[in-house]
């Protein structure tokens, strides 16, 4: 019989954790090394040095070459840059392994290719990563070997940020001063800091890795620009939740033993609702730790599945037609003394604090929904948004019922003096036990869902940073917190002018409430009569970022100055223009090289066919083939004039010198544009011979692993 291996015997052993540091760093280093990642202060240089030894020993024996300041510049994903532990080689051509306090603090990668929107001309490359050592270090197993990965901020010899973290790591820091504002405020004494907690849900989609290399759009684009629907999409929603195939089984048990290995908390694992699609989501921890992890958990994912020969997609819609995939960014405030201020508790109309909190979160989020809708803008994520059980562009907030209820109470009266309590449901089945029900239900459809204790923001797109979102929530909320700090500060009897600030922002700001269905064009209408904002493409999101009032906003938090925020807008409109650039023109090549010469074959085929046939038989029916050829040849005409279309917007619009007209103009030209190219492609793909198609088809892609 073989040894069983338990979680709890591997779990964090490539992570550099309190438990690794208090064994092998001296006391005195360790406390002071505990105390500057507690109360978030800089490490002083003696420390850094015995750490980065520490550290250095420990990743050499377990097989590290390298190590790397790993950083998330604005490209959404992470880089890295490797450099080995050797020293230059002894007289005797010896070497030794070197790692200094310096090494571990601060490095300074040749920067000048990294997205900066003008923040930093190439000539002068600069670029300084430092180590954010309140997420730990820890060890990646490659093929290029083992690597010891220290997570790092990005930012420029002037400090302007240059990546995701160290934004984050300034709204972290901001919403905790607002917060004990508050709290102090209102006589808290206990509390030092308070930090966001996320827990993000993944989605992906895992196909052969056979299929993937034989489609020129998945390679180059991470989507398909062709296909047509099989005979079976998601209809039949047997695939959620169901049972999960042995070939994916196996990936998802390598992945969690990786994920495990790294620390990361992998906790539930399911069938989303398309063929094809999973989910994973780990336990919720810190803002910051969540978010690198969230970038491991989407490497690990295609790392993974290379190695089974799969495929992770990990884009928002690969397939038209079938659910895209997002990530559910879960949301909550809490104390280094474990207060969730997001937890209501049972009777939350006594619940004061819960409620002021509650009452800011619905003012920022109303203030800034155009911000919290841009920060889950990608290109990606435009096909997704509003259409198959994803969230529509429209912030709006769901309480539930108990929490609506109450509310509604403090709107009519003044005040509430009960709160709905949790119901007993009857399964009508006496070996059953009585379950109660949870005093929030759910509501699918809100991008911004009150559930229990936290929100759960589920517009991000899947292949995104959960950064920006939560750079952006933590500062809203902090501004919000810092408006009632203001006042409470002043405040003869700051429990009543709590209530009063709770009242006011809940009737300023209730709006931003819609517990109805998200998903229906009433929804729509509605909200554009209550004013909040639609913003249904990236290019439309993209100016929230540098209005007078976010910038005021971001610059009064410290989080971000305006140069700062006019570069990103500038990245992300680059990166609209240069992602759909690259779409049309893969679609031009597979059309243009394949489906049209496709065509061209098979018409010729069957114009060869009426002709055989009619003088092997004049009297026989060749209608069918008449037909079809008069069919095909139609859209085959349609196909290559939309093409010949989709180049001309396609140069006229990347000529274009401004980047905004630039963009904008992929948006209302060239997508309209490939849209006209799909459409008869995808037509003649049921009218083609299977066997002369040349891409693989959805149903290959999406039936073929999972059905295994
Ligand atoms: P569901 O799909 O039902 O929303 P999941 O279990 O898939 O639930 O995911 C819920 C996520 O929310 C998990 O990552 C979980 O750790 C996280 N979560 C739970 N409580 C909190 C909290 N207080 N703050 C932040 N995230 C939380
Ligand atoms: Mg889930």
């Amino acid at each position: 019989m073989s040894e069983t291996v338990r979680i709890s015997d591997y779990f964090g052993v490539d992570l550099f954790n309190d438990t690794v540091m208090r064994e092998r760093l001296p006391k005195k280093i360790y406390v002071d090394l505990k105390r500057t990642i507690r109360e978030r202060t800089e490490l002083n240089p003696a420390t850094a040095e015995v750490v980065a030894n520490a550290m250095k020993d420990w990743a050499i024996e377990h097989g590290a070459t390298h190590y790397t300041h790993w950083f998330q510049p604005m490209t959404g994903v992470t880089a890295e840059k490797h450099d080995s532990f050797i020293s230059a080689p002894t007289p005797e051509g010896k070497t030794i392994m070197e790692f200094s306090g310096k090494e571990l603090i601060k490095g300074e990668p040749d920067a000048s290719s990294f997205p900066s929107g003008g923040l930093r001309a190439t000539f002068e490359a600069r670029g300084y990563t430092a180590w954010d050592c309140t997420s730990p270090a820890f060890l990646k197993h490659d093929g290029v070997g083992t690597i010891l990965c220290i997570p790092t901020a990005f930012c420029s010899y002037t400090g302007e940020a240059l990546d995701m973290k160290t934004p984050l790591l300034r709204s972290m820091e901001s919403l905790d001063t607002q917060a004990i504002r508050v709290l102090r405020a209102l006589g808290n004494t206990t509390s030092h800091t308070v930090i966001p907690s996320v827990g993000a849900e993944q989605e992906y989609f895992l196909i052969s890795r056979e299929n993937y290399l034989k489609r020129k759009d998945l390679i180059y684009t991470g989507r398909t620009l062709f296909g047509a629907m099989p005979s079976k999409g998601q209809e039949m929603e047997d695939h959620y939740f169901g049972s999960i195939p042995e070939a994916i089984g196996v990936f998802m048990a390598d992945l969690n033993e990786r994920l495990w290995k790294l620390g990361i908390p992998a906790k539930t694992q399911h069938n989303e609702a398309a063929p094809a699609q999973h989910e994973l989501a780990p336990i919720y921890t810190e803002c910051n730790v969540a978010t690198d992890q969230n970038q491991l958990i989407m490497e690990s994912m295609k790392k993974i599945a290379y190695k089974h020969n799969l495929t992770c997609l990990l884009h928002e819609k690969p397939f038209n037609g079938v659910n895209g995939s997002g990530k559910h960014n879960n949301w909550s405030i809490t104390t280094d003394d474990g207060i969730n201020l997001l937890n209501p508790g049972k009777k939350p109309h006594e619940n004061d604090l819960f409620l002021l909190v509650l009452s800011c979160i619905l003012k920022a989020v109303d203030e800034h929904a155009d911000l919290l809708r841009f920060s889950a803008a990608d290109v990606g994520n435009d096909h997704r948004l509003g259409m198959q059980e994803a969230p529509p562009a429209i912030i709006s907030i769901f309480l539930g019922e108990q929490l609506q209820d109450v509310i509604n109470q403090l709107l009519t009266t003044g005040a509430a003096d009960h709160s709905i309590g949790r119901g007993v449901i009857q399964t009508g089945v006496s070996t059953l036990p009585d379950l109660f029900t949870d005093a929030t239900d759910r509501n699918r459809t809100s991008p911004f869902a009150f559930t229990g204790n936290k929100f759960e923001f589920r517009m991000v797109g899947s292949s995104d940073s959960i950064a920006d979102c939560n750079v952006v929530l933590n500062t809203i909320v902090a501004e919000a917190f810092s408006d009632a700090a203001d006042r409470l500060e002043k405040a003869e009897n700051p429990e009543e002018e709590a209530k009063k600030i709770t009242l006011e922002n809940l009737r300023d700001h209730q709006r931003i409430i819609f517990n109805g269905d998200g998903y229906s064009q009433a929804w729509v209408e509605e909200a554009e009569r209550r004013g909040l904002p639609n913003l249904p493409s990236m290019v439309d999101a993209i100016p929230s970022l540098t209005t007078e009032k976010s910038v005021a906003m971001f610059e009064k938090m410290g989080v971000f100055n305006r140069t700062e925020l006019e570069s990103r807008a500038e990245i992300s409109y680059e990166t609209y223009a240069k992602t759909i650039n690259i779409e049309a023109h893969t679609m031009m090549n597979m059309a243009g090289k394949k489906y049209i010469p496709t065509v061209i074959r098979y018409v010729g085929e069957l114009g060869n066919s009426i002709n055989s046939v009619t003088s092997a038989c004049p009297e026989a029916d060749v209608s069918a083939q008449r037909e079809m050829l008069i069919e095909c040849s139609a859209l085959l005409s349609e196909a290559r004039k939309a093409l010949k279309h989709l180049e001309t917007v396609t140069l006229e619009a990347a000529a274009e010198k401004d980047i905004v007209h630039s963009a904008r103009r992929f948006h209302d030209e060239v997508i309209p544009a490939m849209n006209a190219l799909r459409s008869p492609i995808d037509k003649l793909e049921f009218l083609v011979d299977k066997s002369y198609w040349p891409y693989p088809s959805y149903g290959d892609m999406m039936f073929q692993v999972g059905s295994k």
